[in-house]
């Protein structure tokens, strides 16, 4: 399939072709699955979906059950007599939410996830969101989402709930600088960045979402931020109608892509450059040695990526240059070309990067091309083993912590671990 270049994408003759392939069938989870690591992130917030049982049944299935917890998601099932307007679905709603929120009172923000059964019956949830909202202030929050899987696709599901929660930041003071950095983390990840950036002398830093519901960081022309996240977009462009502004930075994977994130954020803050080495030095060569091995591994070895996780290109940079694998193909549901521009001219020339596009054409040149490791959603990796590939769960990226230099070297095995397992089969 010949894709169409996209015009003024990317300067110079050099640079990774890019196409824009259309869309097509694809095989993606909807953006409930983003409920999954967003719950364990945001400690007091709960999670309600308005769907059906299948949508019931993914979470469950991807959360797991906790026996000994109580749950911070649910389903409240939009039943036959809804779908056929026979019921009122928002008096059904408001009596779920009433009963949740007796009986849960350790519940302090309250997302009303939309799925697809919600937006075709066309239940306003913003309006239920504002009504409940009123009727349980100042106790409970109450916001809205989708995680249609009409709309989104997994990781989208983070995006527009972060992008619900900027509407509710409080405005800074017009002086006020501060950094927010913008994407789930892994707490882990969290804690070393922050002292990374205590070290660095740069303050005061927010995180978003935050661990606690009501630790809303303010946001305003003071505000820098950095995408921790490359699935951000409606997130960043709030923030930006906020007056804040986006520090441009390749992705925190690996020892070259933290460097130079941490470097963004050091250059608006203005340390000093020999203050900047002096405190990222050790780190980074803790990262470097801990690529160093699974770099013997993989250097060499061809990899293809379906577009799935929104991670597709910051990957591809950091397997590409720090660990010497071939890139055959670099899909990606949607390319925000802005929020990319910085890994994109890190790629090497040539690499062929597409954004949409149809299942059934990548499938074709993905077994064409034979490559070493797919990289692919849950769907695609059974059958491609199947037929004698190697395949990496694309969504395993989301849920383990990746970012920053002490996860580089944990980062890498992720893509070793397959090949491994491949060798000891056929031994
Ligand atoms: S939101 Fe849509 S795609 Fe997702 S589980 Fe529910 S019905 Fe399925």
């Amino acid at each position: 399939m010949s894709a169409p270049q996209v015009a003024g994408a990317l300067p110079g003759p050099d640079s990774p072709s890019v196409a824009r392939s259309g869309r097509g069938q694809r095989e993606v989870f909807c953006g409930l699955t983003s409920i999954v690591w967003l719950h364990r992130k945001i400690q007091d917030a709960f999670f309600l979906v308005v769907g059906s049982r299948t949508c019931a049944h993914l979470i469950q299935s991807a959360a797991g059950v906790m026996i000994f917890a109580e749950p911070r998601f649910a389903t409240a099932i939009i039943e036959d007599r809804d779908l056929a307007g026979l019921a009122d679905a928002n008096d059904e709603l408001d009596r779920v939410v009433g009963r949740l929120l007796e009986r849960r009172p350790d519940i302090r923000l309250l997302f009303l996830v939309g799925s697809c059964p919600s937006e075709v019956i066309k239940l306003d949830l913003g309006r239920a969101a504002a009504r409940l909202s009123q009727a349980f202030a100042p106790r409970v929050r109450v916001l809205n989402y989708s995680g249609s899987g009409i709309e989104t696709t997994f990781t989208e599901g983070e995006d527009a709930c972060l992008a619900a929660l900027v509407a509710e930041l409080p405005e800074a003071a017009p002086a006020a600088r501060s950094l927010l950095v913008v994407g789930t983390l892994a707490d882990v990840v969290e804690d070393q960045l922050r002292r990374l950036f205590a070290e660095l002398g740069i303050g005061p830093v927010c995180f978003l979402p935050s661990r606690d519901a009501a630790d809303l960081p303010p946001v305003g022309a003071g505000t820098v931020f950095l995408l921790a996240q490359p699935f951000s977009t409606a997130t960043a462009r709030a923030l930006e109608e906020r007056g804040a502004r986006k520090l441009a930075a390749p992705f925190p994977l690996g020892a070259e892509g933290t460097t130079l994130w941490l470097q963004a954020a050091a250059t608006a803050f203005g340390v000093d450059p020999m203050h900047f080495n002096r405190v990222v030095a050790p780190a980074r060569a803790r990262a470097s040695a801990a690529l160093a091995p699974y770099r013997t591994q993989l250097a060499g070895k061809r990899v293809f990526f379906f577009p799935d996780s929104h991670l597709e290109v910051p990957l591809a940079r950091l397997l590409s240059r720090e660990l010497g694998m071939q890139l055959l193909e670099v899909g990606t549901p949607q390319l925000n070309r802005q929020h990319m521009a910085s890994e994109l001219a890190l790629l090497p020339a040539g690499a062929s990067v597409r954004e949409g596009g149809d299942v059934e054409e990548q499938l074709d040149r993905c077994r064409t091309l034979r490559p070493d490791l797919t990289v692919c959603g849950l769907g695609l990796a059974n059958p491609l083993e199947a037929e004698g590939l190697t395949s990496k769960w694309s969504i395993e990226l989301v849920f383990t912590p990746i970012q920053g230099y002490e996860q580089a070297g944990d980062l890498a095995r992720l893509f070793a671990r397959p090949l491994e397992r491949q060798m000891r089969l056929r031994c």
